[in-house]
């Protein structure tokens, strides 16, 4: 389907000029986004705390402001980058007066409350500012495989959308600066379960004498069909209802059994399967064990039991 109005919206974009934009800590991940942006056409300003680092950006067409506070003041849309939150606050804070109007799109990662309180000390000095988090390493920027997530005012984030597409899949989360802090984590929390279950699955094998190289198709086959289950997992969570329609937790705690007595008689590590095996047995004891896995949920929604070292 196509009409005039499509072609006249798509027509403009095309003709519109890329937008101005500034991009703040040039190190590992800074360079790549300062690639991008000037790979995409857009006019940019860079600056860094060792000056070379913009070397090759400058052969490449950027312009290397001389201070922080001229960077900041060479357009509307400031993007920053550097190793943590104190290292923002320490040069920002020493380049206060040159915030006022700009819109700072802070992709450093940090803590959700990291990034409300960054929030609220630019709003202070009259600054826009969007918190973001790169799922992403620096080669995939400018790709659409680089994932740049960002949470602050919906109108700020839209005002420079256009800009920030440069750098690959960009999305908006909502209106708490602290969402992409927030997703950064959950994202880590997903990668690292899933690699050290792989990893407890692979010291199993290997006792019999099976590579990891066998095993890792085997595991992915079973990762990818477990992640199918998420959306209707998710249902339950948020209905607050866990009907046993495959399996009841008590049937999933007899499996737990067999995984820490396996581990144990292999002799590997079986930290993490016991760990598994009593969250499920909590669970259990208050009641749940006819319900679904993800009952779980309310053992991971409080602050977990110190370890006895039972
Ligand atoms: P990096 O290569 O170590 O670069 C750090 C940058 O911060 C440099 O530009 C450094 O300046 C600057 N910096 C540190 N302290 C400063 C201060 N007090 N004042 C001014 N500038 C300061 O790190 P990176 O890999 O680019 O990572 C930057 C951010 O992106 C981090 O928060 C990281 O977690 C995040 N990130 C990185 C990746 C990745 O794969 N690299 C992926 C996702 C997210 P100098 O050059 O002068 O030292």
């Amino acid at each position: 389907m196509n009409n005039g109005h499509e072609i006249s919206d798509s027509a403009r974009a095309m003709h519109a000029e890329p937008a101005p934009v500034t991009v703040i800590g040039l190190g590992l991940m800074g360079q790549a986004l300062a690639g991008a942006f000037l790979r995409a056409g857009h006019p940019t300003t860079v600056w860094n705390r060792t000056a070379s680092k913009a070397d090759r950006l400058v052969a490449e067409g950027a312009r290397l402001a001389p201070t922080a506070g001229d960077a900041l003041r060479a357009g509307p849309l400031a993007v920053v980058c550097l190793t943590d939150y104190a290292a923002v606050r320490e040069l920002l804070g020493a380049n206060e007066d040159a915030l006022a109007g700009t819109t700072l799109v802070n992709l450093t990662s940090g803590d959700s409350a990291q990034a409300r309180e960054a929030a609220r000390w630019a709003k202070k000095l009259g600054a826009r500012y969007l918190d973001g988090a790169i799922m992403a390493i620096p080669s995939a920027i400018g790709t659409a495989d680089a994932v740049v997530l960002h949470s602050g005012p919906a109108p700020d984030f839209a005002a420079h959308e256009p800009t920030l597409a440069a750098l690959g899949t960009v999305t908006h989360l909502g209106t708490d600066h602290g969402l992409a802090a927030l997703y950064d984590v959950a994202g880590l929390a997903m990668m690292w379960s899933v690699l050290n279950a792989w990893l407890q699955g692979t010291a199993l094998l290997r006792t019999a004498g099976v590579d990891a190289a066998a095993y890792a198709p085997f595991a992915r086959q079973i990762a990818a069909g477990v992640a199918e289950w998420l959306p209707g997992y998710a249902e339950q969570i948020d209905g607050g209802s866990f009907p046993a329609e495959v399996s009841a937790l008590e049937t999933d705690a007899r499996a737990m059994a067999h995984m820490v007595e396996e581990s144990e008689a292999a002799g590997v590590n079986a930290e993490l399967p016991r760990l598994i095996q009593s969250m499920a047995a909590r669970a259990i004891a208050a009641g749940h064990g006819a319900e679904q896995y993800p009952v779980l949920i309310e053992e991971f929604s409080r602050p977990g039991v110190p370890d006895t070292g039972q």
